[in-house]
């Protein structure tokens, strides 16, 4: 599903950005590698996953000196980097056992049975069209000749808002995006949003940063284009030149883009306007048409995200010859379907760059892994509605609402003791925190797939299809109630989330398990792990983005200006403790890109602490017994850190310190711990050690 890079909802754990070649949102730095020994089909016996597991930790490790190798390196024996990933962790530990699930269900359902459901049938078909590689490699490049065939039928610049209409409806990303949104300044009401997009490379600062590494992967980039067009049959020389073309046009749309960083703070995406005052500002792009041809509103509210880019891009389509602007439509027309729907020529060539030379991952997913993410991101509730009635019994549901209720009060109580806040913001802040809406699971209402046809042997027709079902569905939501029961993640998930303009946090299915979650094992563990998590969500709504939102979703100023100074204050020390981490040689991570994200880890594992520390005490736990060498509160820290247990290449650890908004693991245990001295009191480690920030930094 399309989602405009910038929508300002927050993740637990990375985008997958590069590694697919179609668009990804917020999933886990996916797809894991096999685990040992399985063949085709679910094992018998499932590898044990546990929450806190003692058999991980290295003893030789002092814990004061370096938890995160203290209570990982176990993990790290065991569990070497798959030669297909650029990162692998727990979390990819857990999706990939979740795949296998998946996997299992799509073969059922791809069998030729007659008594499938409606929905059992389009993911059973669309999973057998996409393993289908000998007709998909037959077939060539012949189903996006159509496609090809519009794009070469452009002679002027007037014709192109209606085809780059029809290209946004299919999934290429030229250009810009244009999608639906609850109104900033009043979140009860769906507006379109318009912003900035187009680029092939990960984000803006790809195309402008100038050391010599950065030269390097934009000539690789060109490259990669290069060879792409080749594949889908241009000369040599013409190809070349053509790769050139569509940097220079992505260089410039570039620079007109905000950075990363920028796009964190919602008021620099805030430019209400309506579609009539917008068009009259495109005046090389007629709206009118591009709006008529996506079957969207003619008139109304709408926002104009980046006022800038939308500049440069009406500058741009005045001045660029038309033959330049159909070689670009053509190159993202290509990249768009060069994964699963073309020939494995294309689908290796885009593995070759976003995942191996940006990544750093040296063998390319098995087929199967890769066609059941397509499903789950094309039909990703009718495959979820299965997965849900067979692996998330209903007291799942119940566990993590009691956990989420018990941080949720453990935060009421930490406002109450906050030393800097004043009392009229406290009294607004819990307002917030009342409203907060839980989501647990799966959707109460699945989506209706009654009007997407997924043909058997059709798997760019199929991809097509998809995506016109899926923005269709999304446009339709403009001038309509707000449905505050949709969900933007699958159940299958291992995530979670926080959408500040909902007000709600939501915990998919697919995480809710072992390692981060077992009934099994008791509330030290469960706390420190999941309950981590649950913290790290709410801590979203009053992290430094998501405080601009009020109780409603509207993005308005409920703080006093004192507040407001002593919360930068104090959230300054933590932009300068994360920018002085060099991650990679020569790159340091970037403060204020992550300062949301390592608010929430502080802030969130702070809660689980409060909420477990209530908890205890109720039931009258002994702190002092130790279960399997450890006492309950070193178990709380211990099972926070092996959620973290993360093996990562060096080329992905670049890509994630430049542009990802989450730290790496490694920083997110150690640093997060090194802030809160209550940790170091656990394991009375003296004021020198490394694990403890003589002046730490704390907000929430
Ligand atoms: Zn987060």
């Amino acid at each position: 599903m399309f989602r405009l890079a910038d929508a300002p909802y927050r993740c637990l754990v990375p985008l997958a950005f590069a590694l697919a070649s179609g668009p990804v949102f917020c999933q886990t730095v996916a797809p894991p590698v096999a685990l040992p020994s399985v063949p085709s089909a679910v094992p018998s016996t499932e590898p044990a996953l546990r929450v806190f597991d003692p058999s991980l930790i290295d003893k030789t490790v002092d814990p004061c000196e370096n938890f995160y190798r203290f209570s990982c390196n176990g993990w790290f024996k065991r569990n070497p980097l798959p030669a297909d990933q650029a990162s692998y962790g727990r979390f990819t530990e857990l999706s990939e056992l979740n795949r296998l699930h998946l996997k299992q269900i799509l073969e059922e359902e791809a069998a030729p049975v007659t008594t499938r459901s409606a929905n059992e049938q389009k993911i059973g078909d669309e999973y057998a069209s996409c393993m289908d590689t000998a007709t998909v490699n037959k077939l060539g490049i012949a189903p996006l000749k159509p496609e090809l065939d519009r794009i070469a039928a452009l002679k002027t610049p007037g014709g192109l808002p209606a085809l780059l209409a029809h290209l946004h409806a299919i999934g290429v990303s030229a250009f810009f995006g244009m999608e639906s949104n609850q109104d900033y300044a009043d979140s009860s009401s769906i507006i379109s949003f318009y912003g900035a997009g187009g680029l092939g490379l990960p984000e803006r600062d790809y195309y402008t940063r100038t050391d010599a590494k950065s030269v390097e992967q934009r000539q690789q980039y060109v490259a990669h284009v290069h060879r792409i067009f080749v594949l889908a049959g241009e000369p040599d020389a013409q190809a070349a030149k053509d790769a050139e073309t569509v940097l220079a046009i992505e260089t410039r749309l570039a620079k007109a883009s905000l950075t990363i960083t920028e796009q964190r703070d919602p008021q620099n995406l805030n430019h209400p306007t309506d579609v009539i005052s917008f068009s009259k500002e495109l005046t090389h792009f007629s709206l009118a048409d591009y709006v008529a041809a996506a079957h969207a509103p003619a008139a109304g509210k709408a926002n104009d995200m980046e006022p800038k880019f939308f500049a440069e891009f009406n500058a741009l389509v005045a001045d660029t010859p038309i033959d330049q602007i159909k070689t670009y439509l053509r190159w993202h027309l290509l990249h768009a379907f060069a994964g699963t729907s073309l020939p494995e020529s294309f689908d290796q060539e885009t593995w070759n760059f976003y995942a191996h030379t940006l990544n750093g991952a040296e063998k390319q997913q098995e087929r199967w892994k890769r066609c059941t993410t397509r499903v789950d991101h094309e039909l990703g509730e009718a495959l979820g509605e299965v997965y849900v009635s067979r692996y998330f019994p209903p007291a799942e549901k119940q566990r993590t609402l009691e956990m989420t209720l018990a941080i949720e009060q453990a935060m009421d109580k930490d406002i109450d003791a906050l030393d800097w806040m004043s009392a009229a913001t406290k009294v607004k802040a819990k307002e917030k925190l009342h409203t907060v809406m839980n989501k647990i699971g799966y959707p109460d209402k699945w989506r209706d797939y009654s009007k997407l046809e997924i043909v058997r042997g059709d798997a760019l027709g199929n991809q097509v299809r998809a995506h016109e079902f899926d923005v269709a569905r999304d446009l339709n939501k403009i001038g309509k109630p707000v449905d505050r029961g949709e969900w933007q993640m699958t159940p299958p998930t291992v995530n979670a989330y926080y959408d500040p303009q909902m007000n709600n946090v939501n915990f998919p299915a697919g995480y809710l398990q072992p390692p981060f979650f077992s009934g099994q094992e008791d509330d030290a563990a469960n706390y420190g792990d999941m309950g981590s998590t649950i913290g790290h969500e709410l801590t979203h709504g009053f992290d430094d983005e998501g405080r601009q939102f009020d109780k409603d979703g509207n993005l308005k100023n409920w703080w006093t200006q004192n507040d407001e100074q002593k919360f930068t204050e104090r959230t300054d020390c933590m932009v300068k403790q994360y920018d002085a981490i060099e991650a990679v040689p020569g790159v340091h991570l970037n403060g204020k890109l992550t300062l949301g994200e390592n608010l929430a880890d502080l802030g969130g594992l702070w809660l689980a602490w409060l909420a477990w520390l209530d908890k205890a005490e109720a039931a009258h736990v002994d702190m002092t017994a130790a279960t399997g060498g450890y006492t309950p509160d070193q178990r709380f820290w211990i099972a926070y850190a092996q959620q973290w247990c993360t093996q990562t290449r060096p080329e992905h650890l670049r890509t994630q310190a430049q542009g990802d908004p989450h730290a790496p693991d490694e920083y997110r245990t150690n640093t997060v711990l090194q802030d809160l001295p209550e940790f170091a009191r656990s394991f009375s480690c003296r004021k020198a050690a490394a694990m403890v920030n003589p002046k730490p930094c704390r907000v929430w």
